[in-house]
């Protein structure tokens, strides 16, 4: 590595994005390292067994290398082989299982994970936001029946399951349920499913609602869960329903926490980081953003697809802004 042990920029996060910029920053020769707390592109890794992305593979391809994938969509597998492949081929610089605990800015920057201690002229923040569920915050959320991750349908046929909330995953997951023989029942906040859930699929979601075959309680949430059942409160009645397994797809946020320790400043309400929308640096300088952290709480709003773009807009910084550090 260029100068020893002091590195031009260290990237905090797997996932495509994080793997982008480490392309980025490979092919102009600056000296790089990402460090990801799980497997390569954990997120994606946690993902549902079933799932299909929303875009086509070519709109989720990195540096134009081709992802060819069976259908237009891809399925979690091809996609994790495909990010795979680019970090093996290009082997690179990664260290997978490791926590990036703190990053402090001294001269440069003094960056401590679980294991060792780095320094980098720069940081790109990658950490996405899929390892924070949003809470339900009621008596029982801890119980092992309990999950904020839908994996797959198997585990619950023959069972009453409660999904909670009326997004696309929590659509995928009732559809998916029900399907392979779960008796679902969707408690709802508001009145309707989500308005962002992906327009093939709604009608068939509506329609198993309107039948009866998956229940919904709209304007509802869950107060309580109990071994056997869950409290919901129904438009100010409360309710108890039998209830095996809670697949609570609430949402997720980023660690707002971690960013606030680097001195990054969170904007307004939806607690959206600081950052220059040319540079993506943030109001720290030589600490920069990629990916759907940008979003803050507004989670919807970058995704694989829209967010690609970010690496090459930090890596130009990098080499016209701070050229001298080169
Ligand atoms: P992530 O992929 O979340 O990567 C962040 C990485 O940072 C993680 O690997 C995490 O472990 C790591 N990390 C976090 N904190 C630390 C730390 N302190 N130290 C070290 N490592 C850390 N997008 C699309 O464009 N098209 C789609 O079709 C699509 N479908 C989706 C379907 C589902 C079910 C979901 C949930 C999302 C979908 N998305 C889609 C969104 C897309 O997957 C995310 O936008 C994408 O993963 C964002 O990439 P990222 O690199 O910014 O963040």
């Amino acid at each position: 590595m260029k100068n020893g042990k002091l590195l031009d920029v260290l990237i905090i996060g797997a996932g495509p994005i994080g793997i982008n910029c480490a392309l980025e920053a490979k092919k102009k020769n600056l000296s790089y390292l990402i460090i990801e707390k799980g497997p390569l592109v954990n997120s994606l890794y946690n993902y549902p067994s079933n799932m299909q992305f929303f875009s086509t593979s070519e709109n989720l391809e990195l540096d134009r290398i081709p992802f060819i994938s069976k259908e237009a969509k891809p399925s979690k597998q091809e996609a994790l082989e495909y990010y795979r492949r680019i970090a093996t081929s290009n082997e690179l610089n990664i260290k997978l299982f490791e926590k990036v605990e703190s990053v402090e800015k001294v001269k440069n920057f003094k960056v401590t994970t679980d294991k060792l201690v780095y320094h980098s002229k720069n940081i790109i923040v990658a950490t996405g936001f899929y390892d924070l569920p949003n809470k339900m915050n009621v008596k029982g959320e801890e119980l092992k029946k309990v999950t904020h991750y839908y994996d797959d349908p198997h585990l619950y046929a023959f069972q009453n399951v409660a999904v909670i909330g009326a997004s696309n995953s929590a659509v995928d997951a009732a559809l998916e349920i029900y399907r392979k023989g779960g008796n679902v029942t969707m408690i709802i906040r508001g009145n309707s499913i989500g308005e962002r859930v992906k327009y093939w699929v709604k009608p068939d979601i509506e329609n198993r609602i309107k039948e009866g075959s998956i229940k919904a309680y709209f304007e509802s949430e869950v107060k309580e869960i109990l071994e056997d059942k869950i409290v919901i409160n129904h438009d100010g009645k409360i309710i108890k329903i039998a209830n095996d397994f809670v697949v609570a797809l609430t949402g997720y946020r980023p660690n707002f926490r971690f960013l606030t320790s680097m001195g990054i400043d969170l904007v307004g309400e939806k607690q959206i980081p600081s950052y220059d929308e040319q540079s993506m640096e943030t109001n720290i300088k030589g600490i920069f953003l990629a990916g759907v952290i940008c979003g803050g709480e507004e989670t919807h709003k970058w995704f694989i697809e829209n967010s690609r773009v970010h690496a090459s807009k930090i890596i130009n910084t990098l080499l016209t802004k701070y050229k001298t550090q080169f």
